[in-house]
Order: C-alpha cells, then structure tokens, then sequence
C-alpha cells in the first residue's frame, strides 16, 4: 500500500516524497511478499468494494504498461459450492453482486475445468493471479524513477503540532506535510491510541507439489478457485514449493 499510495502521490504534483519502510521493500516480514496473491471481483454482497477492485483492475493494468512487466494473470475466478454454508452464501451473494453490475458472472462449470468436482459453481471472469513481490519491484523502481526516495528506515514516533515530523530509529526528525502511515499490522505499535486499534491475525500458507504435471495447474489452465474456507492458486510464479528457504511446506 505505502509503494501505491507513493506511486499515485508522485504523478499528481512536484511534492518531496519521502518512502521509510523499516525491514526495507520486498521484507521477509510484510504481508505484500510473496510470489502470488488473488486478484478478484467477488465480494459477497459489498458493492462498494466490487467497485474499488473494478477501479484498481485499471491501475495494475496500467503498472503494468508503465513498467513493461506483466503482473496480472488472468485466470479467472472459480467459486465453487462445498460443505460450509457462510462460503457458499458468500459465493451465490458473489454471483448475484456480479450479476447485477453486469460483471459477467457465469454460472458453471464443468465443462470448462474438469479437474474441478463440485455439484454446482460460480465463475468470476476477471479474477486473476498477482506477482506480488514481481509487483512490489515494479513499483519501486518506478516511484524513484519519478523521484521518490526509498529508504530502510523505521518511524518511531509521531510528533503532531505546529512542525509535524516523525522520528525514526536512526534519531533523524523527518519534517512533512502530509503523512500517509501504511504499516500494516504494526499499525498500533505507533498510531495508538490515536486511532483504532488493528488486531492482526496469523494466515496460514501451504505449498503442494503436484504429483503429475505441472502443466495441468499453470494459470492457462487452472483458475485461482475458492472452496468452503479455502482459496487455491494455480502455479504462477511458483513452481508448487516455498519459494525461499524456511517459507511454507513441500507437500505431496
Ligand atoms: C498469507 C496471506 C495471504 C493473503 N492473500 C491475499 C490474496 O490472495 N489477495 C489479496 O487481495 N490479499 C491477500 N492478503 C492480504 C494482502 O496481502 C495484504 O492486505 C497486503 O499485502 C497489505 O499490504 P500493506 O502494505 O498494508 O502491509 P505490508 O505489506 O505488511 O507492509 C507494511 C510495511 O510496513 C513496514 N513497517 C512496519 N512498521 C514500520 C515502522 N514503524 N516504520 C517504517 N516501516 C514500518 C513493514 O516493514 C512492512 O514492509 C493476504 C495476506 C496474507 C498474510
């Protein structure tokens, strides 16, 4: 979020734009790194939020042409109904949400992805696989490109009044303007109490290994899908295992 929001900042004026992000872009630690994440339509019911991905569709489709990478793959989104009534009612409100934005939602689908059983499902043709970390590179090398400075460095205290500035753990005073704070899940270590607090919770990532070929779950073939409380990614930028030592599991 901090790389977007300076990407959309540094095209809208000649501001100084100041980047600190303490582990540095593309850590360990962020929730943004990672080979791939989901690219989706589908939000229940949340028109609101349909529309925000609808708009931001536009904005990865037009990082990618100023940066030349491809980012985005279009793979499309299969809902599909299983044993957990909340998923299956997110999925069916998904369709209708779809439907009624003339999003192109089709009802299916086995004729398409075979390798799918499910008594009945949902497609949401502009759901899409992420090359997230490929994305978080992208964006910053654009940002500096337009003369934003990236730097590793940690905001240790907001200091609000007449002079703003935020300390950082190096003992530097950063004077600005305007601030803008994405950190994510330590959000409270440096925002409370001013604002609400986040409570973060802990995501758990599993990496298999198809037995047989790899081709059948590259994203040409094999959509990102949702199930019960699951969602599944083709492999996209990845080849089914962690991608760094000590990331997730190979299992088989
Ligand atoms: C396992 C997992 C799977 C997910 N899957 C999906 C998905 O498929 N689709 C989807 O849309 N979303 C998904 N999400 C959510 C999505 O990844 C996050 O919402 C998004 O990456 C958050 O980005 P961010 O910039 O807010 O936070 P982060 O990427 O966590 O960045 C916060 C940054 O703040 C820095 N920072 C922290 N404290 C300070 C400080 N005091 N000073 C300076 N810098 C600081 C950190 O070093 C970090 O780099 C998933 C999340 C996880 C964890």
């Amino acid at each position: 979020m901090g790389l977007s929001t300076a990407c959309s900042i540094c095209k809208t004026g000649d501001s100084k734009i100041l980047l600190l992000d303490r582990h540095g872009i593309g850590n360990d630690y962020c929730s943004s790194n990672d080979v791939n994440r989901v690219f989706r339509y589908s939000y229940g019911n949340d028109e609101h939020y349909t529309g925000m991905a609808v708009e931001s569709l536009k904005l990865w489709k037009n990082l990618e042409e100023e940066s030349g990478q491809e980012l985005l793959l279009p793979t499309g989104l299969l809902m599909l109904q299983g044993e957990d009534r909340d998923a299956n009612g997110f999925n069916e409100a998904s369709y209708r949400t779809l439907s009624r934005l003339k999003l192109g939602a089709e009802e299916e689908i086995e004729k398409r992805f075979p390798q799918f059983r499910a008594e009945k499902g949902f497609f949401d043709p502009h759901g899409g696989v992420l090359l997230a970390s490929k994305a978080l590179y992208a964006l910053s090398s654009l940002i500096q490109k337009h003369g934003v400075t990236v730097r590793k460095g940690q905001a240790m205290k907001l200091v609000l009044g007449d002079q703003p500035s935020v300390e950082t753990s190096a003992g530097e005073i950063v004077r600005f303007h305007k601030l803008v704070v994405t950190i994510g899940p330590w959000s409270n270590t440096l925002l409370s109490p001013r604002l609400t607090s986040m409570v973060s919770t802990r995501q758990q990532l599993v990496y298999f290994k198809p037995q047989n070929s790899l081709d059948l779950f590259r994203p040409r073939t094999c959509p990102v899908f949702f199930t019960d409380k699951h969602y599944g990614l083709p492999a996209a930028g990845i080849d089914g295992r962690a991608s760094r030592p000590g990331e997730g599991e190979q299992i088989r």
